[in-house]
């Protein structure tokens, strides 16, 4: 695999516990949302396939496991990342502000090769309570541009609102960072009970 392009990239998403992480990588796979609040149990990851510049691509999502309350991840959880993906929502002002750490975290445990370029994309979650909205867009506008204008999207995950667009920008971010090397793969991968043409897997992090 080392010299041809990568088919097969891997999407991180950060970001304190119930900001709609795990919301949204449903959303974007199955296209499906639950009101139903349930901390992801085991880290696990879906794949969807993607056309970018007319190939296709895989994408493998990593989800937490709501270890993301300690912050305590592990570097297996972020190395060989393409692209990492924070998330806030735009009703909580302290889900912003923990965008800083989480993107230093992401640094120091994922040690991506060009820390400088490494492509972050932001996500402000909940769009549907813009009426709730504690977080100006401008705010947050200003905080990509003075990381290195990182992408930003507002989306919700319940309506679906901007959630194709985030996650094709995502794709193409991630598929700027090709490398030519392998991607992480985890070594123990308990599949479990699923619908197999959701592709969708869970693999119990290393
Ligand atoms: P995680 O801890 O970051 O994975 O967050 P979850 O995906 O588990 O979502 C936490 C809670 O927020 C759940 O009750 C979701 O139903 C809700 N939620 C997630 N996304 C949205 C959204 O876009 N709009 C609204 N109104 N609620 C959302
Ligand atoms: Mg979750």
């Amino acid at each position: 695999m080392s010299s041809k392009k990568k088919q097969l990239f891997k999407i991180i998403i950060l970001g304190d516990s119930g900001v709609g992480k795990t919301s949204l990588m449903n959303q974007y796979v199955n296209a499906r949302f639950t009101q139903q609040y349930r901390a992801t149990v085991g880290a696990d990851f879906m794949a969807k396939e993607v056309m970018i510049d007319d190939r296709m691509v895989t994408l493998q999502i990593w989800d937490t496991a709501g270890q993301e309350r300690f912050q305590s991840l592990g570097g297996a959880f972020y190395r060989g990342a393409d692209c990492c993906v924070l998330v806030y929502d735009i009703t909580n002002p302290k889900s912003f502000d923990s965008l800083d750490s989480w993107r230093d975290e992401f640094l120091m445990q994922g040690q991506p090769k060009d820390p400088e370029h490494f492509p972050f994309v932001v996500l402000g979650n909940k769009l549907d309570k813009a009426t709730e909205r504690k977080v100006q867009e401008s705010k947050a506008q200003q905080w990509c541009k003075s990381h290195g204008n990182i992408q930003f999207f507002e989306v919700s995950a319940k309506d679906a609102t901007n959630i194709e667009q985030a996650f094709q920008d995502i794709a193409k971010a991630a598929a700027s960072q090709e490398k030519d090397e392998e991607i992480f793969f985890p070594t123990t991968v308990t599949l479990t009970k699923q619908d197999p043409k959701k592709q969708t897997k869970q693999g119990g992090c290393c």
